[in-house]
């Protein structure tokens, strides 16, 4: 009978304590439904991350935080600062494990798809509009696409192009030119020319400047007219250098968006996309260095629309977020247990792209044997063979490290990367240079699940104007619906 009337104090004191909770709750709710409904920014920034969630973003603040025990700190990214932080779910209509194309789709235009479909609905026909065109039309604002890829790849074309295929290029290229939209900078494009004309030139008929000469970016302004700015340094591939290959010169990410706000910035308004799109690439090569370096270097491009967001407030939003995440990686690696040693990644001096030509580069020589690949390891990512005397300990490989390693060569050699094993071990990159950023990432307490997209939920980061409407946990196509109430567009 005690122990009753006991439960039901207890009861009646929860009740009242969740009335209390829930009354505040609901007033909060309101007074964040009032801010927002009353917000009306007109210069919005939107940065995707690639292939970035939660991992990734906070390897890059270990990467650079400290490891000491007794003194284990982050290094906090700009935008994980941010005041308001939301997380979007990103499957889409295909798998739980889904595409750039999809949820980019989602991010831009607020509604799912199919992986490899462009701003068309489940049916590959229905076309719908984005927020950059949206604001474009019916607002009269400029509109800037920067992407550290190719920018006929998908992430940047679900800004502006309807297709059924992400792989029709060239056909993606054309819609670009098409958009009208004010500015687009960073990688090349992908199949230039696989029609009748280039599409360089068909974006110079388009009334657009197309350069890539660094002193012509770096003087562009709102006189420019219609910009395509290319990065002066590209990859074979037409993307931009990995962050942590780059030179003194090559023009950044944050270069991209500050040319990007001289070029666009009018009183009316202006949408900026501005896609890391290596991150993603990174990802999927399980690279941890190039991955953070190429993060980092999204956050600096963030900085740059912050300094623009404290001379413009009241009227500057900028969103952070990812379209997925890559890699299925991980802070903590089964053989390394509770222990990480994050500073041992400092030692890697260059990404797996780059690793993978200087391997060419001596096989071309004829001067490519084992013994020269553990110099060239020492060399890019500080492994040392078992048992090197003065070697940092935690950079010495372990005998099971070193036959991983000695398999790769093998492996590499022989040509045998087509097995069920092999696919595990290599998921199709180079046998050697992931073998490499697998040994050093596990050192360091990094592990990877997978060489493709997860269907990991992704966070959303938001300051400035409207930025409290992007709190809570939604579906990634809400992303695009609170943008368009916020612009006030249908
Ligand atoms: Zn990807």
């Amino acid at each position: 009978m005690k122990l009753r009337k006991t439960a039901l104090v207890m009861l009646i004191a929860l009740v009242a304590a969740f009335g209390l909770y829930a009354q505040g709750v609901n007033e909060s709710t309101a007074a964040i439904s009032a801010t927002v409904a009353n917000a009306s920014p007109k210069y919005v920034f939107m940065f995707i991350g690639d292939g970035m969630s939660s991992p990734q973003t906070n390897s890059a603040q270990v990467y650079n935080g400290t490891n000491v025990s007794g003194k284990v700190e982050l290094e906090k990214l700009t935008f994980t600062q941010f005041p308001y932080v939301g997380i979007q779910y990103t499957q889409d209509s295909t798998s739980f494990a889904p595409d750039s194309a999809s949820t980019a789709t989602s991010l831009s235009s607020g509604y799912k798809t199919h992986s490899g479909v462009i701003g068309m609905g489940v049916d590959r026909v229905t076309a719908g509009e984005t927020i950059a065109e949206k604001v474009k039309e019916q607002l009269g604002w400029k509109v800037g696409i920067i992407s550290s890829v190719t920018l006929n790849h998908a992430t940047p074309a679900a800004y502006y192009a309807h297709i059924a295929s992400r792989n029709d290029y060239y056909d993606i290229g054309l819609q670009m030119a098409q958009s009208g939209f004010d500015y687009f900078a960073g990688g090349s494009l992908n199949q230039a020319e696989n029609g009748d004309k280039s599409l360089y030139q068909v974006m110079e008929e388009a009334g657009y400047l197309v350069t890539n000469d660094r002193d012509t970016i770096l003087s562009l302004n709102a006189d420019s007219g219609k910009v395509y700015a290319v990065s002066p340094r590209l990859q074979d591939d037409g993307a931009m250098p990995y962050s942590i290959d780059m030179e003194e010169d090559d023009l950044t990410l944050a270069d991209f968006v500050r040319k990007g706000i001289d070029v666009l910035y009018n009183e009316t308004g202006f949408f900026l996309m501005c896609e890391g799109g290596k991150i993603d690439w990174a990802g999927h090569a399980n690279d941890a260095v190039a991955n953070i370096n190429d993060t980092l270097a999204l956050d600096e491009a963030v900085e740059v629309a912050l300094e623009f967001a404290f001379q413009h407030p009241d009227e500057t939003l900028i969103i952070v977020t990812g379209d997925h995440e890559t890699g299925g990686m991980t802070i903590g690696y089964a053989a390394t247990g509770y222990n990480t040693a994050f500073d041992i990644m400092k030692n890697q001096t260059m990404s797996y792209v780059a690793f993978d030509e200087a391997i060419a580069a001596e096989k071309e020589a004829g001067t490519f044997t084992f013994e020269r690949l553990m110099e060239m390891g020492e060399e890019a990512f500080g492994l040392t063979a078992p048992g090197t005397q003065n070697a940092v300990e935690a950079l010495v490989m372990n005998e099971y490290e070193y036959a991983r390693l000695q398999k790769a060569y093998e492996d590499d050699a022989t040509g045998n990367t087509d097995g069920y094993e092999e696919s595990l071990l290599y998921g199709g990159y180079n046998p050697i240079s992931i073998t490499l950023t697998h040994i050093l990432n596990n050192k360091a307490g990094i592990g990877w699940t997978s060489y493709a997209h997860t269907g990991l939920p992704v966070p959303v980061y938001a300051y400035g104007e409207g930025a409290e409407s992007f709190i809570g946990a939604y579906d990634n196509t809400e992303v695009a619906k609170k943008l368009f109430a916020l612009c006030d567009v249908e």
